[in-house]
């Protein structure tokens, strides 16, 4: 017998399965040429020849694939493409990008009926389809924004269990409401679209709704002008789970803050879950009703903060892989070193990172990066920032981070620390105090002495010119 590996024997027999289920003409087509590569952590890899025919399996095979390779490896089984960009080049091993299977499940709600009075009222309206006791609920849920996507960081790790708490039990947790909040772009949108689609994914039956506050707001606003105002609070009384995203939008809004009132209250009290989000925490939410917002905090207010270093590259990594792009070590950590207030700007920075690349049909360089950098960072537009002079010199000299942010007084680190406060002082806007704090707790007299030395040394020592001169290059950013 030929002496087979573990993933070759786990995919002859989905292969067998496979082809009871489809016709033998599409089996040759679409499964022959599938080679299995590799059987990890319960990912199965098959390669496949094109993205054209990594497209068609996920448009036209996913739910066979998927139930054949939870019967043969598991409920937990994932599967993952390897797909063949270019067989031109001469190359042993093809080019090739990994991909991850997609993980599309129904987010839609089944009909729910609306109380029997709503045919009274012969407008029609959004929220009734006149002649129906049924109405439609599009729950609004965003697939991508799942808790899968979500990296977890200390700087959302209570929101983030939080949320996952209430998406495994709905109604069922303290955490009623559930409030996330936090800055721009530090991904409170996501975290409520993940509670939605986790709780689509286990009760099939509940009916979810993502409202935006301001979508919220106009609907009410329709509604008086079409006379239908019990029309939309009725309509809201029917979720099991409402997500209303940036309550802060209510602020002033004073009726519809009472309409909003009425139905937290309804849905509180029949057990439904709420989620909301806002820019701030509720003491500082300036224009909202005293009674609002206590009961905004009957449940738990989770807050979200801007992510660590590790974090964001962990997040640009997982954004990578999702795209099957291949980006150099050092682009990413110059993004993630980079980009550090806001999510977003990090993720636009890179998705016209990728975009570029493709265009071109460059590679993707660090001089591609630091020039795309500059458009997306806007206030600190060439402004490196500290965490990447602190790495770009540790590197150079071949020292650990943690020891220029110590007190040692180790020479070749007391250089180093020297030289890491004359760059930030020449290359960003700290002041001299923050710039010594960060650099192993030193007060401003330290930095400014330290870069009196530089200059010196400089002057007078050629080959610690040579060093300034090469890390200047390698933090330019223009
Ligand atoms: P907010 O609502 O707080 O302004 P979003 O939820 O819209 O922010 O997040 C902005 C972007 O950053 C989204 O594309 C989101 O997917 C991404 N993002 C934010 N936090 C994370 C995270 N922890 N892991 C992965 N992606 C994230
Ligand atoms: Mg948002």
């Amino acid at each position: 017998m030929k002496n087979k590996k573990n993933h070759e024997l786990i995919w002859e027999d989905c292969l067998k399965i496979i082809k009871d289920n489809i016709s033998l003409q599409s089996f040759k087509t679409w499964f022959e040429p599938i080679v299995p590569i590799r059987f990890k952590s319960k990912v199965l890899t098959l390669q496949v020849p094109s993205h054209f025919f990594y497209e068609w399996l996920e448009e036209h095979y996913i739910d066979l694939l998927k139930k054949v390779i939870k019967k043969e490896i598991g409920a937990d089984a994932k599967l993952e493409y390897s797909i063949i960009m270019d067989k031109s080049v001469d190359k042993k091993t093809p080019y090739t990008v990994n991909l991850p299977t997609s993980s599309k499940k129904n987010l839609s709600n089944t009909p729910v009926s609306m109380p029997l009075n709503i045919g009274e009222n012969p407008i029609r309206n959004p929220f009734v389809i006149p002649g129906l006791k049924k109405v439609n609920v599009d729950s609004n849920l965003n697939p991508t924004y799942s808790f899968d996507n979500f990296v977890e960081g200390d700087c959302n790790r209570l929101a983030r269990s939080a949320a996952f708490a209430v998406s495994n039990k709905p109604g069922g947790t303290a955490f009623n409401p559930l409030l996330i909040y936090g800055g721009v772009g530090l991904g409170k949108t996501h975290l409520a679209h993940a509670i939605g689609i986790g709780i689509k994914n286990q009760f099939p039956n509940k009916t979810v709704l993502y409202t935006q506050a301001e979508t919220f707001t106009r609907q009410f606003i329709d509604s008086i002008k079409n006379n239908t105002t019990n029309d939309f609070i009725n309509f809201y009384k029917l979720m099991d789970v409402l997500i209303i995203d940036d309550v802060q939008f209510f602020a002033g809004k004073e009726k519809t803050q009472d309409a909003f009132f009425h139905i937290f209250n309804h849905l509180h009290q029949t057990g439904k879950q709420l989620v909301l989000t806002a820019d701030k925490a509720p003491v500082e939410m300036k224009g909202i009703e005293q009674r609002l917002l206590s009961r905004f905090k009957w449940g738990l207010s989770a807050d979200v903060q801007p992510p660590g270093l590790e974090t964001r590259i962990a997040i640009l990594e997982k954004k990578i892989y999702g795209n099957g792009v291949n980006l150099p070590a050092d682009v990413l950590e110059y993004l993630a070193y980079s980009i550090n207030t806001n999510i977003r700007e990090m993720e636009g920075a890179l998705t016209s990172l990728i975009a570029q690349g493709s265009l071109n049909k460059k590679s993707i360089t660090i001089e591609l990066a630091k020039k795309m950098i500059d458009k997306f960072v806007k206030n600190t537009a060439r402004e490196v920032s500290m965490d990447y002079i602190h790495k770009i010199v540790c590197d150079y000299f071949n020292l650990p981070i943690e020891l220029l942010k110590s007190k040692t007084r180790k020479r070749e680190v007391v250089q180093a620390r020297q030289i890491a406060m004359y760059f930030a002082k020449k290359m960003t806007k700290w002041s001299l105090a923050s710039i010594g704090a960060q650099c192993g707790g030193k007060d401003h007299a330290t930095v400014l002495h330290a870069c009196r030395t530089v200059n010196n040394l400089a002057e007078t020592d050629k080959q610690f010119r040579g060093y300034l001169e090469d890390l200047e290059k390698k933090l330019n950013v223009n």
